[in-house]
């Protein structure tokens, strides 16, 4: 067991052995929390709130959360001078499953993102966004109910790698005079140049795992989503990597859509089928239910996921999860929203979800279903925080604490 400086280890609980894919829960197992800065501390207590009363309501007592605090954004900067300790990526690794809220990113110093370190640094390579309508949240689109997806977005590759160089700078001029007398490429002078990798280990890696996911949860497909036609070694070679785990690790359980146009059945197999990315977001929102898990490179992940998640009520009720071989990190998807920072207002739905999906990943499905049943209730007796209430009719404004408490009464 290691030592933390800041962050104290619960006697009480255990921990929660294994990998990701063979996870071994204690019924009493310790899950790191980091309360995030900005509204993160509103958002977390209610659902630090809600989350005990679903365990608490679906197993009487025989199992519980043992809570751990751990240190990043502004509060470890107050207590131990550094936005990200050290001792808190180790308490993450140690302790396998984890929750954060919103960390502001500082500005300046040149300071990464904290969010980017701790993908980068746990190896978190699969960014998963589940999208699914809650009846009575309200939707710019006809047939929300239709939108149930799971967008599973490459962390780690791609353009996000952040290889790239200013219009203009020496590294720059040396790319281009590389290019252009070695490579034969023709680059306009004065062009900023980023480069876009894409590898066979990390697209069949995370392809893999949305296959996986797929499986245990009974999703009947897995669309790999990619611009091949045009980038054909990177999101084109993304497809075929994509086609050929699935053959080589998945041959029995999936089988290619290709296939099925041939008149072959799918007999309970997942279907993996390709999809151009611009194509993509009209099929999301013309033919939603068609799709299921959706597995693509990083940036037109990050584009798709939050097209998806307006359509359901938008990022205050859009959860997510960055998951590694080893370490599963759940989070609000926006950010510290400052201005509301401390007034208990804000909704608390993004983490709430989140924690859904976390109690899922423990395979606490139970209580992850009185989340579901907690929010449907509480949004269906329209007892809602100020940003849905202000698009819904005749319904009641309340706090974050209060929406936390209506949820727990709905359960
Ligand atoms: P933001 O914090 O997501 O807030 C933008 C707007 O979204 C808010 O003004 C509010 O809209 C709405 N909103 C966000 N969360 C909400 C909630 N829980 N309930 C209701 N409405 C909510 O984005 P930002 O202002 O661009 O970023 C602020 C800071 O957050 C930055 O430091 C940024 O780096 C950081 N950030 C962190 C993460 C992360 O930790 N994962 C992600 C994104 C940004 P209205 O004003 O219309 O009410």
């Amino acid at each position: 067991m290691s030592a933390y400086e800041y962050a104290t280890v619960p006697s009480a609980g255990d921990r929660i052995a294994g990998t990701t894919d063979q996870l071994a829960v204690p019924d009493c197992p310790i899950v790191p929390f980091i309360e995030g800065d900005g509204i993160g501390p509103d958002i977390w207590a209610a659902t630090r709130h809600v989350v005990d009363a679903a365990v608490a309501k679906s197993y009487g007592g025989a199992r519980e959360i043992a809570w751990m605090e751990v240190f990043a954004g502004e509060k470890a900067q107050e207590i131990s001078g550094e936005w990200l300790p050290q001792e808190t990526l180790e308490a993450l690794t140690e302790f396998k499953v984890a929750i954060k809220g919103p960390l502001t990113t500082p500005v300046g110093g040149g300071i990464r993102s904290l969010n980017v370190t701790l993908r980068q640094v746990l190896d978190l390579y699969s960014c998963v966004r589940p999208v699914r309508w809650i009846p009575g949240v309200p939707s710019p689109v006809r047939e929300p109910e239709k939108v149930d997806m799971v967008v599973f977005r490459e962390n780690t590759e791609d353009v996000y790698a952040g290889i790239e160089w200013a219009s203009g700078s020496e590294e720059a001029n040396r790319v281009r005079d590389f290019l252009q007398g070695s490579m034969g490429s023709s680059i306009r002078e004065l062009s900023g140049i980023g480069i876009k990798p894409i590898s066979p280990f990390g697209t069949k890696r995370h392809v893999a795992a949305a296959i996986r996911y797929a499986l245990a949860r009974g999703r009947d497909s897995v669309t790999l989503m990619h611009k091949g036609n045009i980038m054909k070694y990177t999101e084109g070679a993304f497809r075929d990597w994509g086609y050929e785990v699935a053959a080589e690790q998945f041959a029995d359980v999936t089988v290619p859509e290709s296939r099925l146009w041939e008149g072959e059945e799918a007999g309970g197999r997942v279907v993996i089928k390709d999809r151009i990315a611009d194509s993509m977001f009209q099929q999301v929102l013309l033919r939603p239910a068609e799709y299921s898990v959706v597995a693509t490179p990083n940036l037109n992940g990050d584009y798709l996921s939050d097209a998806c998640a307006a359509q359901v009520g938008g990022l205050g009720m859009a959860p997510g999860a960055n998951i590694g071989d080893v370490v599963a990190l759940f989070e609000a998807t926006h950010g510290t929203a400052p201005k509301y920072a401390g007034l208990n207002r804000v909704n608390p739905g993004s983490l709430i979800l989140s924690a859904g999906m976390m109690l899922e990943h423990l395979a606490w499905d139970e209580a992850a279903r009185a989340i579901d049943r907690g929010l449907e209730g509480a949004v269906g007796a329209r007892m809602v925080t100020y940003d849905l209430e202000r698009q819904m009719d005749g319904a009641t404004k309340v706090s974050t604490s209060r929406f936390g408490e209506t949820i727990v009464a709905h359960m």
